[in-house]
């Protein structure tokens, strides 16, 4: 793999008012076209510093990328930075010029003089058109090696490599990229991942995790070398070795393939949540054309909420509390009757760092699913503050929605 170096410049980066999303996308872009990303420099906006990291990065790949810093402020100092590395001067570029003055033109205001140094590049590089914005980006390309600066507006950099980067990377590619598939796991912690890996032995690809919530990835890396059939083969046995918490592979998100069902199956669904309040309708409804599916979400944080809307006997809250099986039970298939779904999911449970119990500490969490001649209830405690407990609910919730949906045996209850 050729490998390349980001650079993300900033003092809104050094100083953590701004995530470093551009640094992230890039990553990703870099490795679908084969590159290995071999560091991530972060430089304020200081003169020398970027100097030293522009210098720093061309001497470990040949492959470059800067982006922030070309604005008109006096802060914008990525020109002026690659003309000093470069040992070259600072002129300025016709075609830089024309660009940002006909992007004034274009919106009928004013081109400022600060601007205009937005036209400045250093002698030997090219000036590359942004059609989102001012910034012209810059680019310098030699047969060894190739830098760039792009803006640090997110889309407006996004477009520039898109189409006037990735023309220009080709001749850095090699031939043979490695291939890469992701399976996707639901509700297992990292450490079970790896132990199921650990003991597949030895393996003709690398492994790489990423962990969040709702989903982790495993992420197969393979030579190109290695045939399309051998690379199925493998990852077959590493999805069954992690089992039916593997939902896909190279897959879409949990909420479509669960809307991908219902729709196949003609079936809808309603939901009842009280700790997770709307987060699974959120979820679900994040995929376009769910109005055909979900048919109703209701957020019953209330004990009254639960009993008008879900129809859960009054006794049963007074007697097992309202985060209880039974609450749970009642809730998934009360609102199943009330909306008149197919299906219908109950979520209840205590986020914290409030409302422990004797014998229900903070993370107790009841999650239901009903359907006809279905039904699934389990206590879990989970792990984690106030959010991660509800996005953990909220995933389990739709993973168990979705083993509902993929179960053969729709009358048996899977634990
Ligand atoms: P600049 O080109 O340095 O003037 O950056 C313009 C704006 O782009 C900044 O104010 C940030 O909001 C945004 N930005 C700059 N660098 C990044 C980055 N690495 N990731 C995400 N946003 C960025
Ligand atoms: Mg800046």
């Amino acid at each position: 793999m050729n490998q390349a170096v980001l650079i993300s410049q900033g003092n809104e980066l050094t100083t953590g008012q701004t995530v470093d999303t551009n640094a992230a996308w890039l990553c990703r872009r870099l490795w679908e076209l084969g590159f290995e990303v071999r560091r991530i420099i972060t430089a304020p906006d200081q003169l020398s510093e970027i100097v030293e990291v522009i210098s720093q990065a061309r001497s470990l790949a040949p492959v470059v990328i800067m982006t922030g810093g070309l604005g008109p402020t006096r802060d914008d100092l990525s020109a002026q930075a690659l003309s000093d590395a470069l040992d070259s001067r600072l002129v300025e570029d016709p075609t830089a010029l024309n660009h940002v003055q006909r992007y004034f033109e274009r919106r009928n205001r004013a081109m400022s003089a600060a601007n205009r140094k937005q036209a400045w590049i250093p002698e030997g590089c090219q000036a590359l058109p942004n059609q989102q914005g001012s910034a012209p980006g810059i680019v310098y390309q030699s047969n060894e090696a190739f830098f760039c600066c792009l803006p640090g507006v997110p889309h407006e950099m996004r477009a520039l490599f898109d189409d006037e980067v990735v023309p220009r990377l080709q001749p850095f590619q090699l031939d043979d990229p490695p291939v890469r598939h992701i399976i996707r796991v639901l509700g297992m912690p990292e450490s079970k991942l790896e132990e199921c890996l650990a003991e597949l032995g030895p393996t003709p690809f690398e492994v790489g995790f990423r962990a969040s919530i709702p989903s982790h990835e495993v992420k197969l890396r393979f030579s190109s070398q290695i045939s399309a059939e051998e690379r199925n083969k493998w990852v077959q046995r590493v999805r069954e070795r992690i089992g039916p918490r593997a939902f896909g592979v190279d897959c879409e998100d949990l909420a479509t393939i669960v809307g991908s069902l219902l729709k196949q199956r003609g079936e809808t669904l309603a939901v009842a949540e009280s700790c997770t309040a709307g987060r699974l309708a959120s979820w679900i409804t994040s995929v376009p054309g769910s109005s055909q599916y979900l048919m109703e979400g209701a957020v019953v944080y209330s004990n009254a909420a639960k009993v008008r809307c879900c129809g859960v006997p009054e006794a049963v809250i007074d007697t097992q509390g309202a985060v209880s099986a039974p609450v749970a039970r009642a809730l998934a298939h009360g609102i199943r009757m009330h909306a008149s779904t197919t299906w219908g999911v109950g979520i209840t449970g205590i986020a914290g760092p409030g409302g422990a119990r004797p014998g229900k500490p903070v993370g107790t969490v009841h999650i239901a699913v009903n359907g006809p001649s279905y039904a699934y209830e389990h206590r879990y405690q989970f792990s984690g503050e106030r959010d991660q407990v509800v996005r953990k609910s909220t995933a389990e919730a739709m993973y168990q929605l979705y083993r509902a949906l993929i179960s053969e045996d729709s009358g048996d209850p899977l634990i």
